[in-house]
């Protein structure tokens, strides 16, 4: 712990409500924030109240008013300053992912080198928030198209990616001139307090604060607020299909916007000509890493019956190999899950497996005694299932890979299309029919199709995000960036006349005048 108390300025008991300074002793409950590692307490948390909730909205909506104005690749040498920070402490604020979510090592350095892509890219991105100009079907006319800042946004992120998903959203945000609020998980709430820090330090050095603000609480005092508050015009949330609709419903019912990355149940098809050595790594990342904690996780493993066996049996083979126990240790492949729960509702949902007829290959044990006292480990399971299993058709968000053997292309993009989540998906195969098919406007129906690459670990250049109860959001790259501005359509007459569209003639003609 020493080491984040210097390098990070975490303390053991710390506020949990941050604007650029920090609020010293906010009013909510306290909040204890375990490492899943070994159970134990890692640091106490003082929540956001009421009070403190209004502050910081206050502090957020005036920094907004000189912020907008600022320009944006100013905005965006700020930015700059956040990812040289981040670069700095990255393996520090990696190790601390780990500790507080369990991810290994790796992945949580990947976690933290995503945030600095993040900041980047949005450096570039401010100077780019181009519009566009439009010809006027009137003389002497000038139609163009301009994106402004759109207000105090809300920002709620997941346990899994505790801190990369605040900058897919912040970074962004932050160029384009909007002020924000972050509500991270109660999960995770430290490396959301050494995130804030570090934003804090580089704000501080400008002069300015209210920009970046983080408000801990639980979604009922601090999240429950944040969606129904009108002053946030939109709320970018990330999180389960459940929480998604509560915050479509309340923030839709106000009529302000929300960005929605909800769950996944992503798949991937292996076709007869596919290289299945790539396939079986691909597979084995997607279904294993971050212990099945992804949203873009393999949770479905659609293969032709040509290669269905053989496959199996080289999944089963490297699945033995991998390595469960402390994800700080360089040689662990698979940490623990977040918590006891997460554990009992793997057990619980491959029980119900069973109990619809399927059958569990391998793994699938909840380990217990030294190095996993914590009851968070699990080993990863591979169950021979049909598609149409209730169980099959959720996201259970553990790793768990089921199992399907199809005839042919069209029967795996039935099978694979049918379910209600619309993340991310994947084709195996050498054969361009089969490819662009899997590609065409009747393949897969995910916000993410790869060829020949698993399912998990995009890139922050593409759009991110998923259709049907994944939400339709799209963070990070291309043009994602316009959530996160309002568009304005302007016009400008520099002739002499008022001419009106659509040919309009109106007013008196002069022989009717009055006077
Ligand atoms: P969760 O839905 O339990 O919580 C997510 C966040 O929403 C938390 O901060 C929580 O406090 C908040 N929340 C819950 N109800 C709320 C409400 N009524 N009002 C305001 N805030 C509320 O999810 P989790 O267990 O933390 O994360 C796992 C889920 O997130 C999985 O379903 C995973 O697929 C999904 N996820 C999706 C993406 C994506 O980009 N599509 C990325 C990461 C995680």
């Amino acid at each position: 712990m020493r080491d984040f108390v210097v390098e990070l300025g975490i303390n053991e008991v710390n506020s949990g409500v941050g604007f650029g300074d920090w609020v010293e002793k906010p009013k909510g409950p306290e909040l204890v924030s375990y490492s899943p590692i070994d159970g134990k307490e890692i640091a106490r948390v003082r929540t956001a109240s009421e009070t403190d909730y209004e502050y910081v909205v206050e502090k957020a909506e005036g920094a907004f008013r000189s912020w907008r104005t600022t320009p944006a690749p100013k905005r965006g040498e700020i930015v700059r300053e956040i990812g040289q920070r981040l670069r700095d402490k990255k393996k520090i604020l990696g190790k601390l992912v780990t500790l507080e979510m369990g991810k290994i090592a790796a992945e949580g350095e990947g976690e933290v080198q995503e945030m600095i892509d993040m900041a980047d890219y949005s450096v570039g991105l401010s100077r780019q928030l181009y519009g566009l100009t439009i010809s006027s079907e009137r003389p002497s006319h000038r139609m163009m198209e301009q994106w402004h800042p759109l207000g105090t946004i809300g920002i709620v992120t997941a346990f899994n990616f505790p801190v990369a998903v605040w900058s897919w959203n912040a970074m962004i945000a932050a160029v384009c001139g909007d002020t924000m609020i972050w509500k991270p998980s109660s999960k995770t709430p430290l490396t959301a307090i050494a995130v804030q820090k570090i934003a804090n330090e580089v704000m501080k050095a400008y002069g300015l604060e209210g920009v970046f603000n983080l408000l801990i609480g639980s979604s009922k005092s601090v999240g429950e607020k944040m969606i129904a508050d009108p002053r946030l015009p939109l709320v970018s949330a990330t999180g389960s299909c459940r929480m998604g609709q509560r915050i479509g419903e309340v923030v839709g019912k106000r009529l302000g916007r929300s960005l929605l990355e909800l769950g996944g149940n992503n798949a991937i098809v292996v076709m007869n000509d596919a290289n299945l050595e790539l396939a079986s790594r691909a597979i084995l990342f997607g279904a294993v890493g971050t212990a099945g904690q992804r949203c873009t996780t393999t949770r479905r493993l659609v293969m032709q019956e040509g290669i269905a066996l053989k496959l199996t049996d080289q999944l089963i083979a490297s699945y033995r190999q991998v390595r469960v126990g402390d994800p700080l240790d360089p040689k662990t492949l698979m940490g623990p899950l977040i918590d006891r729960d997460a554990a009992e509702t793997m057990m619980h949902a491959l029980k119900t497996v069973k109990k619809e007829g399927g059958e569990l290959l391998c793994g699938g044990t909840l380990l217990e005694g030294k190095g996993y006292e914590s009851g968070c480990y699990v080993t990863p399971a591979i169950v021979k299932a049909h598609p149409k299993m209730s169980i099959v058709r959720e996201e259970t968000f553990a790793p768990i890979l089921y199992l399907f053997t199809v005839k042919d292309l069209d029967e795996a993009i039935a099978i694979h299309n049918d379910v209600p989540q619309g993340l991310s998906s994947a084709v195996f195969t050498q054969n361009v029919r089969a490819m662009e098919t899997f590609l065409s406007p009747a393949g897969s129906d995910c916000g993410i199709a790869n060829v020949n690459i698993g399912t998990s670990g995009a890139e922050i250049g593409g759009a991110f995000g998923g259709e049907k109860a994944t939400g339709g959001g799209r963070e990070a790259g291309s043009d994602s960036w316009k959530a996160y501005m309002r568009r304005q359509t302007a016009t400008i007459n520099y002739g002499k006349e008022l001419p009106l569209a659509q040919g309009i003639q109106f007013g008196p003609t002069p022989s009717e005048a009055v006077c």
